[in-house]
């Protein structure tokens, strides 16, 4: 079942290719039971291979996992497809056990379609490669903190974990703006990850906008230069790149 699954949804797995790993660790965790627990699991039962790889030594330093770095790589992957396509770099993976049965970018502007989050197209997808709306046990790895929007489909697709990287402090519904997961009376399923690969997620965020600014000037100016190309002021090109960030 798994097999067909993965290239259905993953059909440019190519993309993958620059953070591949060993698959070592997939035995592992299928080992441990995870993969063949979500077709008669009801989500009160789903053990995460996470609860046995978290250090639990100091839970003041927070030690992220290799396990979850080699899923928010490919989750980074995905964001750059977004970024390829013009679109807010922003990619999810949904993992079961350990294999990626979903992943999906965002891409609101392309299909004119404000929920077209990573996470929803994520979710979207691996609920129809499990036929099933519910995705007991699953874990999605995401390299923005998820909103409102997503946060509440998360809970109704009875996700086991949310894995993101940068913290979103405009939108973000996790801690930043509001904590949507921590009210036991909305989510009884899902436990969160923040900040894993943190500083490289956002970095991913920050190229993005820094690019879109510069591109901006510089049709401004260009705009300004066929208006009056006489004044060969030239030199407003290159004002500002300090200000990128
Ligand atoms: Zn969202």
């Amino acid at each position: 079942m798994s097999e067909p699954l993965a290239h259905s949804i993953v059909p440019d797995a190519d993309s993958f290719h620059s953070h591949e790993v060993p698959n070592t660790m997939s035995s592992q965790a299928l080992a441990g039971g995870v993969a063949g627990s979500a077709a008669t699991d009801s989500g009160s039962g789903a053990v995460l291979p996470e609860t046995e790889l978290s250090p639990g030594d100091s839970p003041a330093t927070p030690v992220v996992s290799e396990r979850d770095r080699r899923f928010m790589a490919l989750a980074q992957a995905a964001a750059e497809e977004a970024r390829a396509a013009g679109e807010v770099p922003v990619g999810a993976v949904l993992v079961r056990g350990d294999e990626v049965i979903a992943k999906g970018f965002n891409h609101p502007i392309g299909a004119h379609d404000p929920s077209a989050h990573a996470e929803m197209a994520a979710l979207r997808a691996a609920a129809q490669a499990v036929e099933n709306y519910r995705l007991p046990g699953c874990e999605l790895y995401v390299t923005l903190e998820p909103c409102l929007m997503c946060a509440g489909a998360i809970m109704h697709a009875r996700i086991a974990r949310v894995v993101f990287g940068a913290r979103d402090p405009k939108t973000g519904a996790c801690g930043s703006v509001v904590d949507a997961f921590a009210n036991p009376q909305l989510n009884h399923h899902t436990t969160v990850t923040g900040g894993v690969l943190e500083s490289e997620c956002g970095a991913a965020l920050k190229s993005f906008f820094a690019e879109r600014r510069r591109a901006s000037r510089e049709a401004r100016a260009s705009a300004r230069g066929e208006a009056g190309n006489e004044s060969g002021n030239a030199s407003g090109n290159e004002a500002g790149p300090a200000e990128a960030l």
